[in-house]
């Protein structure tokens, strides 16, 4: 699935085999290593997971950019460390005012996912992307989640044959080939979590998709809008009917910045999840106003200085309880097996789709998504 513009747009960051994304990782530090090699010469982050803590940490001294994007924390409360920007691709254009850092990761998965529309509908507009995630990741304006470089917003392609943001789509105006191809491409070919989509939007998606002859079976664990299956991939959630809200596992940048977060905080490099800083109060500052400044509430620096009213001493150090971006993950990242049909529809066939056996192996078990 390499297309030339990869190669142009030197966003082969993770070097993606002709399979696309297949031979990435399918689970967290039991996953095989990938010795892929990256633009810049570096060796691959994916061969990281197998370093000992004592061995990153030599790694996080000697250039912590050599980590490649780490991804820490949940999707509502995340940083991103070593973030890349969307680069410029002919495949897709950028929402005005957006913030578009990513993982890596996400933006092979990204690719991969398009560039197979192309490869069916070589005459296609490119697609808007909007909010990813800021630089540093953390609180994003107008969201609950995109803080960890995992989250996209991404438009639809609409019949007129030009890149619209944000037109809610209608059997008028939604181009359900390309977008049905966007749709599974993702889903078989990227490791996505979930992808938010008002239910109007899922069931044309759903009964055009049947209707090419693909396996029910199959599109009921990718829409919930077929059987509510509460695990199927694609949610409905009010608001999504403008675009697509998709969500993807990095069982690289979750992995390695699971693993790497406490050695980053240790060597200053990261804000640990709580800390405190130091205030000295000034002649008629309040209480309020300090917790105003710093974020905070009045209750908290009461517990952090064990003060029992609001009165404070001018020229006296009072300790600031802050939060920091991240959280600590303690548990592994397990990446579940991808939801896979069993069969292809002629009419989408000019295109080679990833199989259990191609995934996983012939001894690969298929499990449904969770
Ligand atoms: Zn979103």
């Amino acid at each position: 699935m390499l297309s030339a513009f990869e190669a142009i747009a030197g966003l082969c960051i993770l070097a993606l085999p002709a399979s696309g994304v297949a031979s990435m990782p399918a689970s967290g530090p039991a996953g095989p290593a990938t010795a892929a090699v990256s633009s810049k010469g570096l060796e691959a982050p994916a061969a990281l997971l197998d370093l000992s803590d004592d061995e990153l940490m030599a790694r996080i001294a000697a250039d912590p950019t050599s980590l490649g994007s780490l991804s820490i924390g949940t999707p509502g409360r995340a940083a991103l460390f070593n973030s890349v920007a969307l680069p410029a691709n002919p495949h897709w254009q950028v929402a005005p005012n957006s913030d578009s850092y990513a993982t890596s990761e996400t933006i092979a998965f990204l690719q991969a996912a398009i560039d197979t529309v192309y490869d069916l509908f070589p005459e296609t507009p490119p697609i808007v992307i909007g909010d990813i995630s800021a630089a540093a990741g953390g609180h994003l304006k107008r969201h609950q989640s995109h803080q960890g470089g995992r989250d996209v917003d991404v438009g639809f392609y609409y019949k007129s044959g030009t890149s619209q943001w944000f037109l809610p789509a209608s059997p008028a105006n939604y181009d359900l080939a390309r977008n049905w191809a966007l749709v599974r491409s993702l889903v078989t070919r990227t490791d996505v979590e979930m992808i938010l989509l008002d239910s109007r939007v899922q069931r044309m998606l759903y009964k055009y998709a049947l209707g090419l002859g693909e396996d029910k079976d199959f599109l009921d664990h990718v829409f919930a809008c077929g059987r509510g299956l509460r695990d199927a991939i694609v949610q409905h959630v009010v608001g999504h009917r403008t675009h697509y809200h998709v969500r993807f596992y990095n069982a690289v940048a979750q992995e390695l910045g699971r693993r790497a977060h406490p050695l980053l905080v240790q060597m200053n490099l990261m804000k640990p999840a709580v800390y405190t800083v130091s205030c000295v109060a000034r002649k008629g500052q309040t209480l309020g106003q300090m917790a105003a400044r710093y974020h905070t509430s009045v209750r908290a620096i009461q517990q952090a200085n064990g003060l029992r009213t609001t009165a404070l001493t001018a020229g006296h150090a009072y300790q600031i309880p802050m939060r920091g971006s991240a959280p600590p993950m303690t548990q592994p990242l397990v990446v579940p097996h991808r939801t896979l049909p069993s069969s292809t529809p002629a009419t989408l066939s000019a295109v080679e789709w990833p199989t259990v056996e191609t995934l996983y192996g012939t001894s690969g078990q298929q499990q449904d998504h969770q």
